[in-house]
């Protein structure tokens, strides 16, 4: 950057066009004019004052752009690096530190200040920069003159991953040393995303492979020992089913969750009646809910509340939420749900359940895939781990958002938060 800088400069000392040559060169030629005017009276004859003036302009016109460039080569080979070029380092959110063949560091960026920390006046890059491979890598390229690139992992405050640069510049410090550029490109992210997506397919396989292998077992004992054991087999069976339908529903929900990926960048066209999606929701998850013994009381306002949404998508993640309230909350035998649209709030949905609620450690992680306050109690509620994941991704693809409250023993409120749309406010 510095470098491209310098380029820049040369352009503009060596313009193109004869009238930006002339605007350059102004106060030479006019102090020329001046002089020839002068000559005049001073004895010399006007037409050797025209033709002695033509050729010193001639002359300045046709020198200044070869002189330009030839100056602008100067300044990239030997002249050092000014104000000017580190001025642009302050623009980039790339963290950039400026050094010398010492290591003493002549200027670094905001960006480098935040990552690195401020190095002192004076100061080594050792100094703050710690890392014996962003070290070692320094020291390499102030020996060759090479630019080259490490990986460097940081495990304080947090584990982060960065791509470190360094590479020499054509320019020389005040003091007429060699100066370096180091960067810093933060990988962090796509580091996470690797391992989050490797994390998936290996608890994927892990929550298919436990009723696969059951399955398995069950079907050998019914070759083997349990041959001729009807009462055995009829059981057995059941059990096979069982878990035949678990890794149905967990196949289910991570197809839901691939085909949200799909569609999470498409524009959400259609307008949605919240209260009438939740109604249907309700209705759909009647029977369930008297099976286990738990009233539903759903409140929703006399006008529809609409939204620019995808119905579908609504309905699964209301479905979710009533399922868990009801599954869940199953003790507290009732579950509450309510649509509003108050000026203050704008458009919200609240499910709430008076079971035995979720110890508050675990609510900020409730959405990651396959997390599970209690293993055991979601195996035996049909449970896959995957719903709150599903609600969290179709909700931002809504710009709404999942707001948990709950503490032991004081039931789930869930509530999810739309933002109020700008064209929606009518059927
Ligand atoms: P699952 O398929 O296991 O129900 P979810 O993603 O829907 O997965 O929920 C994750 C976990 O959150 C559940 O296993 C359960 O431990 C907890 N949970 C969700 N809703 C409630 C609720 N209303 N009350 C208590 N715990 C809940």
């Amino acid at each position: 950057m510095v470098e491209s800088s310098m380029d820049n400069g040369a352009e503009r000392l060596a313009p193109d066009t004869l009238r930006a040559r002339v605007r350059n060169l102004r106060r030479p030629l006019g102090v020329a004019a001046l002089a020839a005017l002068a000559a005049v009276p001073a004895g010399v004859q006007p037409w050797q004052a025209v033709v002695g003036y033509g050729v010193f302009a001639a002359a300045l016109l046709i020198r200044l752009p070869g002189s330009a460039a030839a100056r602008a080569r100067d300044k990239d080979n030997n002249t050092a690096a000014g104000p000017e070029d580190f001025k642009l380092l302050d623009a980039l959110d790339l963290p950039t530190i400026v050094f010398d063949e010492q290591t003493l560091v002549m200027r670094q960026n905001a960006a480098a200040v935040s990552l690195a920390g401020a190095f002192p006046a004076n100061a080594t890059l050792s100094a703050r920069i710690r890392s014996p491979a962003v070290l070692e890598l320094v020291a390499r390229v102030i020996d060759r003159g090479e630019p080259e690139t490490v990986e460097d992992a940081d495990r304080v405050p947090s584990e982060r991953w960065h791509e470190v640069r360094v590479a020499p510049v054509s320019a020389r410090s005040a003091a007429g040393q060699r100066l370096f550029v180091l960067t810093y490109r933060d990988l962090t992210q796509s580091r996470r995303l690797d391992r989050m997506r490797s994390d998936f397919v290996a608890n994927a396989s892990h929550e298919l492979r436990t009723p696969l292998a059951s399955v398995i077992g069950f079907i050998e004992t019914m070759q083997g020992p349990a041959r001729n054991d009807e009462a055995a087999r009829t059981r057995f069976f059941g059990i096979m089913l069982d878990q035949a339908q678990r890794m149905s529903r967990l196949i289910d929900d991570l197809l839901s969750l691939s085909r949200l990926e799909m569609r999470a960048h498409l524009a959400l066209t259609a307008k949605v009646d919240l209260g009438a999606t939740v109604a249907h929701v309700i209705d759909t998850l009647r029977p369930m809910a008297s099976e286990l013994g738990v009233e539903i009381d759903f409140s929703t306002p006399d006008q529809p509340v609409i939204l620019i949404g995808d119905a579908d998508e609504l309905i699964q993640v209301f479905s979710n939420l009533i399922e868990n309230a009801c599954k869940y909350g199953q003790s507290g035998k009732r579950v509450e749900i309510s649509v509003t649209d108050t000026d203050a709030n704008g458009p919200e949905v609240m499910v709430r359940d008076f079971g035995p609620g979720i110890p508050k450690e675990h609510v900020p992680r409730l959405t990651e895939r396959f997390y599970r306050v209690d293993d055991e109690t979601s195996r035996t509620k049909h449970g896959t781990g995957l719903g709150l994941a599903i609600v969290k991704h179709i909700l931002n693809r809504h710009r709404a958002r999942l707001v948990i409250r709950s503490q032991s023993g004081e039931g789930a409120v869930f509530i999810v938060k739309f933002s109020r749309p700008e064209h929606a406010d009518t059927a």
